[in-house]
């Protein structure tokens, strides 16, 4: 069966929530889509009941901190354990070049050499081109370039077990120049960091993002059957389900709510 654990609903300077990364779970086969900012991810993998040696794949939408920098914590704990031979096989990572460039940089920079050196053995770095298709988690997963306005940034597509068309957004505003290309999907995952009536006080908008309106009317337009948004800021902790709900409604767009593992 097809499943979508959410570890983090955040945008990128959220405290309450952590950063916005998914699991994408068929049966026992795992994706982890992006990581997040901090350590926190490995809190959320155990909370949802993953091991580190559950996963084995991961793609990184793009170069970010709220996106990458979680993968430096992983590498951490990763390291320890290829060492004393607590993680079998590769860890392999998916991403577009620039994520791939930063990745390479980086981690031998914050970490201590013995680990740097594992990561460096058993780590496998995937770097991905426009409209490639790879097989994970037992799907076919098309990647492809958002064509955003800033750092490159890579969402992808699959047919999901059920036989219904899935998408992956990423973290902007969807480009127009992608319509036609999502019209109809059957799930779509879209960023919405705030609520229309709240943007003049988080201002979506100016950062490439959009509001709970904003998408949802976007989305009808297009005639996509379930909405699934994220990458929000923290406020309204009590009732945010709720609101959102609402004003999804404004925008004309069913929002269904239950169908799938959310875990704030
Ligand atoms: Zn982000």
């Amino acid at each position: 069966m097809d499943k979508i654990i959410m570890l983090g609903t955040g945008h990128g300077f959220t405290f309450d929530l952590y950063n916005t990364c998914f699991i994408l779970k068929n049966e026992n086969k795992n994706l982890l889509v992006d990581t997040g900012g901090g350590a926190e991810i490995i809190r959320r993998l155990e909370q949802a009941g993953y091991k580190l040696s559950d996963i084995h794949d991961v793609f990184i939408s793009h170069c970010h901190t709220d996106h990458l920098l979680g993968l430096m914590w992983i590498f951490k704990r990763l390291g320890s354990m290829y060492a004393r031979q607590g993680y079998l096989g590769t860890f392999n990572i998916y991403c577009n070049e620039e994520v791939a460039n930063s990745i390479n940089k980086m981690y031998s920079l914050v970490l201590p050499s013995v680990l740097a050196n594992a990561i460096k053995e058993n780590v496998k770095i995937h770097i991905l081109q426009d409209n490639e298709v790879v097989k994970l988690a037992g799907y076919d997963i098309k990647f492809f370039d958002l064509q955003p306005r800033g750092n490159m940034l890579y969402g992808f597509e699959t047919i999901l077990k059920n036989n219904k068309k899935f998408i992956f957004l990423g973290d902007e505003t969807c480009n127009p120049k992608l319509y036609d290309r999502i019209k109809d999907a059957d799930y779509i995952m879209h960023e919405a960091f705030c609520l229309d009536a709240e943007e003049p006080i988080f201002k979506a908008y100016e950062k490439h993002h959009s509001t709970v309106k904003s998408v949802c009317q976007e989305m009808n337009k297009l005639n996509i059957k379930n909405l699934i948004l994220y990458h929000t800021e923290d406020t309204h902790k009590e009732n945010k389900k709720e609101l959102y709900k609402q004003e999804a409604k404004m925008g004309h767009f069913l929002f269904r709510v239950g169908k799938f593992t959310y875990c704030q």
